[in-house]
């Protein structure tokens, strides 16, 4: 099991972002690669950090975490998820990114000044909450959804410029997308490095704004995403959908659409992971006498024979129809519990053969209680 996030970083559960991205610097500056003479233990920690940070400093992460923990942010249903575990280049790219470095300039920070043309913005992650019903969750589906979204601009083919105008590069940063500022600090000199002002860190300006979209290079529309929701989901898990969120702006990537995941109840059974619970009322005779049922399952009906001489609360197995394993694929049972129906009003039949019946039938036996035993039973017939 994963350290909590919050713990790792020592902060409390309702840390704002400062306090956040202050004990992430503090953790990072003691456990950083270059003041720890490659100490491996100390490389743990500083990933962890990285990691943790990454995950708490950004809010729909940090939602997402919040709700479902490790689980959620590894959409085990998603496969295709935006979360991993950071290594170390990464780890030490976040904390340049958000901090800097400390100290030794600018170049030997970004090894000798390498960087790429401005920073284009990536599109905002959109999330979205899709009910799913029991008979999906067994067979898995496909649904299609429809949202507004934010899409590339036709008009200026989402590049935000008028046509026949396009962008220039910004005199600002000189097309870096970044502006750097030393400060002195406690470890020496300490740069910073902030997006560009002018141009929001993309390097470049538009001129004449493409009327239409008014420069973003993006408008609203009406979309519809196709979600492939696999079989054996329950609502604490989320898909994500790499590229599917609202646009960049002027050509930047898209994000992701998140699919929080829910589950609605089913009337006819009751769920523990995998297994199915189905209630079947029985009468007297056919739990005295046995004989054949038919119960529900979410892959149609379902024949099964009632022995006889059942008691009330006895627990009968289908096995292979509970639901599939998420992530096995292998079916759970379907367990079926046996409940005793008693006939209400009786007629006047029906009572005559009952008053005949309790002459001949005998009283229960007196260890018989319905009290622990029951539920022992279910449990062991459950394996709980
Ligand atoms: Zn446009
Ligand atoms: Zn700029």
């Amino acid at each position: 099991m994963p350290q909590d996030y919050y713990e790792l970083l020592g902060v409390g559960r309702n840390a704002s972002s400062d306090e956040v991205k202050k004990a992430y610097r503090k953790l990072a500056m003691k456990y950083h690669p270059d003041r720890n003479d490659g100490d491996k233990g100390a490389e743990e920690k500083f990933k962890e950090a990285a990691e943790a940070y990454e995950v708490l400093i950004d809010p729909k992460k940090r939602s997402v975490y919040d709700q479902y923990g490790h689980a959620g942010l590894s959409g085990a249903a998603g496969g295709a998820s935006g979360f991993h575990h950071v290594d170390l280049s990464e780890a030490l790219n976040m904390f340049m990114r958000d901090f800097g470095g400390f100290g030794g300039g600018f170049d030997s920070i970004f090894g000798g000044g390498a960087r790429g043309r401005g920073r284009q913005r990536k599109g905002q992650d959109v999330r979205i909450t899709l009910r799913v019903t029991l008979d999906e969750v067994a067979e898995g589906s496909t649904r299609k959804v429809k949202l507004k979204a934010l899409e590339p601009c036709d008009h200026c083919s989402g590049s935000g410029a008028a046509a026949g105008s396009g962008a220039s590069t910004c005199s600002t940063c000189g097309g870096a997308g970044e502006v750097r500022q030393a400060t002195q600090s406690l470890f020496g000199q300490f740069v910073s490095v902030a997006p560009c002002p002018t141009c929001e860190g993309e390097g470049s300006v538009i001129s004449t704004p493409c009327e239409e979209c008014r420069g973003d290079g993006r408008i609203r529309k009406d979309v519809v995403v196709e979600i492939e929701v696999p079989a054996g989901v329950s609502s604490n898990n989320y898909l994500t959908l790499r590229g599917k969120g609202a646009a960049g702006p002027r050509g930047a990537p898209p994000g992701d659409l998140i699919v929080a995941l829910e589950v609605q109840d089913d009337e006819r059974f009751e769920r523990n992971g995998d297994d199915l619970v189905f209630d079947l009322a029985t009468s007297f005779s056919q739990a005295a006498l046995g004989c054949e049922v038919t119960v529900p399952s979410p892959y149609g009906d379902e024949s099964l024979k009632i022995p006889a001489g059942t008691q009330s609360g006895t627990v009968l197995n289908i096995r292979g129809k509970g639901l599939p394993n998420l992530g096995n694929g292998r079916k759970g049972n379907l367990y079926v519990r046996v409940q005793l129906w008693t006939p209400q009003p009786l007629t006047d039949e029906a009572e005559e053969i009952f008053q005949r019946l309790a002459e001949v039938e005998g009283l229960p036996p007196g260890e018989m209680g319905f009290g622990k035993k029951f539920w022992n039973k279910m449990k062991d017939a459950l394996g709980a």
